[in-house]
């Protein structure tokens, strides 16, 4: 008599809106930018057999309804049918975890031939007892039998799988989004068990449904930032990789503008929508990645805009338009993809790469040279990286090379800089340019500076212990340095464990822009000062120069760029204005040192510049820093 009720209570209602929320989620794919990875294809299937499930369902039970002779095989097939589709997506969804949670061949192998043994074994026998009449019965006076009910067996047998897989490997996905599946599952249960409790069957094809928009939501969905229109950085991975695999070639452009990447200042809503329409403007099919606050990268199919060289050219020329009227600085990037970036789908890092090198408000076209480059990069990053975590003070990777400074009072060379070179085993000898900025990005530096530090204070020992008068040398420090509290103890460790005066040593320290890291620069270097280091204000000049706090801070010496001593030359208003700062500084008691002194003009402009030191290529360009013993003299030469 159940069976009775179970075909008398069903109504269309519940498979309609399957169908109609399946055309939803249509809808939605269509004009959303969606993951298209490589299970997207199977989320489009199982869309599919849900679609066809509802309407097996509504035809069959129609059909049984409608039907007076008593012939009932046309209801039989399509029931059959539809059981058979509802297990397509249960076999799918198994498929569907498994790529998700990336199971390796050997786990994988027992879990899909044990999902396809269910699988066929439910369909088999499901079409074999209704075939011999041991499943449903329909009579021809309209009462149904209750047979075996071999589709509740097969639903349970593949959700015993099914939370199998979901509970023993719920560590490879991320935990909020299991239980994103986990809590539709336990919805989808409760619909089952609430229909089965009031005699229904409308709403079977319902709770199939729930898991897969689930699908949709967790894991192939990324929101438009409704403003620009862009998507988020790791749907631009995936598109590079389903362009690699496919071996689709695309065309990229990037933007940078650091002005919103460094103060965090939003983009005004005018170059929102000038970015917006430049997005969708120019190219068919782009899509355009937010990186970061200030850098958006736009990613278009090369065969969909065959002439992309002329909409390149309109778009530059709109670009300086724009330019002038908004004035922001930026960095533009433009190029093909490359096949080694898209295997290691790191177009991101390579374009960085390409930013540090490039001027500002200029635009670059990448060409091979920078894959090399990028390369190189990669490898000298995989190098600082070992040496930070090898932290060995004595690598011999990091090079200490020197350039000894000219005393002008003693006429002597006494006091010499530290600088930092690597040496790497696949690429030889590194300059700073090409690997302090990355330390410093990635957090580094310290680790450098303490190499260099501990090397220059061997130096200096073996100098001393050979009668060479050594007055000091200097250490370049990085700022984000200081912000470290233990800056200075590691400091003093380094002095210490190498048995020389701490007024051996000096620290040379360039200005910080912003107020936060003064106030930790002022204690740090006070605490330094304490300790008898020596203080060197590094390439005044440069920055914008703040005279009331540089005077707040105890240095000992100023350190006058190079671009000052090239300006003193220029014109004599630039001299006068040179010779004046400096008079000032040696009169408040500051050594005045010159850097990039070349040749004798410039010599001859600084000693009239109140310098106490000098240093250029006109007297060394860096040397190891064994050599030093050429520049500086024995003390019982005195
Ligand atoms: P800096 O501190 O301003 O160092 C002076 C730079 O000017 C050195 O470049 C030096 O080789 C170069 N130089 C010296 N004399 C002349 C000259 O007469 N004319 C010209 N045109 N240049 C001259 P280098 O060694 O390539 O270092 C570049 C920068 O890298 C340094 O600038 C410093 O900011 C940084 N650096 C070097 N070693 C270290 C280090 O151990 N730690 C840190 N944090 N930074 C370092
Ligand atoms: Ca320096
Ligand atoms: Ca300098």
């Amino acid at each position: 008599m159940g069976q009775q009720l179970y075909f008398d209570n069903y109504t269309p209602v519940g498979d309609i809106i399957v169908i109609a929320i399946c055309m939803v989620m249509i809808v939605l794919v269509a004009t959303s930018y969606v993951n298209k990875t490589k299970n997207f294809s199977l989320f489009l299937n199982m869309i599919f057999y849900l679609v066809s499930a509802s309407m097996c369902d509504i035809i069959y039970h129609d059909w049984y309804v409608h039907i007076t002779d008593g012939d009932y095989i046309g209801v039989y097939v399509t029931r059959v049918i539809y059981h058979a589709l509802l297990f397509s997506i249960l076999l799918l969804y198994i498929v569907y975890i498994v790529e998700i949670q990336h199971l390796e061949k050997h786990k994988r192998i027992p879990i899909m031939i044990a999902a396809t043994t269910i699988y066929l074994a439910v369909i088999i026998t499901d079409i074999v007892t209704t075939a011999k009449g041991m499943g449903l019965r329909l009579n021809k006076n309209g009462t149904a039998i209750t047979g075996i009910n071999i589709f509740m067996i097969g639903y349970i047998a593949f959700i015993g799988e099914i939370a199998y897989l979901m509970i023993v490997y719920r560590d490879r996905i991320y935990k909020k989004v299991m239980y994103g599946f986990y809590g539709t599952m336990i919805v989808s249960f409760v619909i089952l068990y609430l229909q089965g409790k009031h005699g229904q069957s409308s709403f079977t094809v319902s709770t199939f449904l729930f898991p897969v928009m689930a699908m949709l939501y967790l894991v192939h969905s990324t929101s438009y930032d409704i403003e620009s229109g862009a998507v988020n950085v790791m749907a631009m991975k995936e598109l590079i990789k389903y362009n690699y695999d496919k071996k689709k070639e695309f065309l990229f452009m990037s933007l940078y503008m650091p002005d919103f990447e460094s103060e965090g200042k939003a983009i005004s809503p005018d170059l929102q929508a000038t970015i917006r329409r430049f997005a969708g403007e120019f190219f068919k099919q782009s899509v355009l990645f937010q990186i970061s606050n200030g850098h958006v990268i736009l990613v278009a199919p090369k065969n969909l805009n065959p002439d992309h060289e002329n909409r390149l050219n309109k778009i530059l020329n709109q670009f300086q338009i724009e330019y002038l009227k908004f004035q922001f600085d930026y960095k533009v990037i433009i190029g093909k993809s490359i096949e080694e970036i898209s295997k290691k789908n790191e177009y991101i890092s390579f374009i960085k790469n390409i930013h540090r090198n490039m001027d500002i408000n200029d635009v670059y076209i990448v060409g091979e040279k920078d894959v090399d480059l990028f390369n190189r990069y990669e490898y000298i990053l995989e190098q600082l990286t070992d040496i930070y975590k090898k932290r060995d003070l004595r690598d011999e990777r990091v090079l200490a090379y020197c350039q000894p400074v000219f005393n002008i009072k003693t006429g002597r060379y006494d006091t010499a800089e530290a600088l930092m070179r690597l040496n790497l085993p696949d690429i030889g000898m590194v300059f700073p340019d090409q690997f302090i900025p990355v330390a410093e990005e990635h957090g580094f530096i310290h680790v450098l500076t303490e190499i260099i530090l501990t090397k220059t204070c061997d130096a200096i020992k073996s100098l001393m212990s050979e009668g060479y008068d050594v007055n000091r040398i200097s250490v370049n420090v990085s700022v984000m340095e200081l912000r470290d509290e233990k800056f200075t103890s590691d400091i003093d460790d380094i002095i210490e464990a190498s048995a020389i005066p701490n007024d051996k040593i000096a620290v040379e320290i360039t200005e910080s822009r912003n107020d936060s890291d003064f106030l930790l620069m002022k204690d740090s270097i006070e605490e330094l000062r304490r300790r008898g280091i020596k203080l060197y204000l590094d390439d005044f000049g440069t920055g914008y120069s703040n005279m009331e706090r540089i005077m707040e801070l105890p240095f000992d010496i100023i350190k006058f760029d190079r671009s000052l001593v090239i300006a003193s030359d220029a014109d004599e208003r630039s001299e006068k204005m040179v010779k004046s700062l400096a008079g000032m500084f040696s009169e408040l008691n500051y050594s005045v040192l010159y850097e990039g002194v070349e040749n004798d003009g410039d010599e001859i402009r600084c000693i009239n510049m109140s310098a106490s030191y000098l240093q250029g290529y006109k007297y060394s360009k860096p040397i190891p820093i064994a050599d030093l013993n050429r520049f500086f003299a024995k003390s019982d030469v005195l």
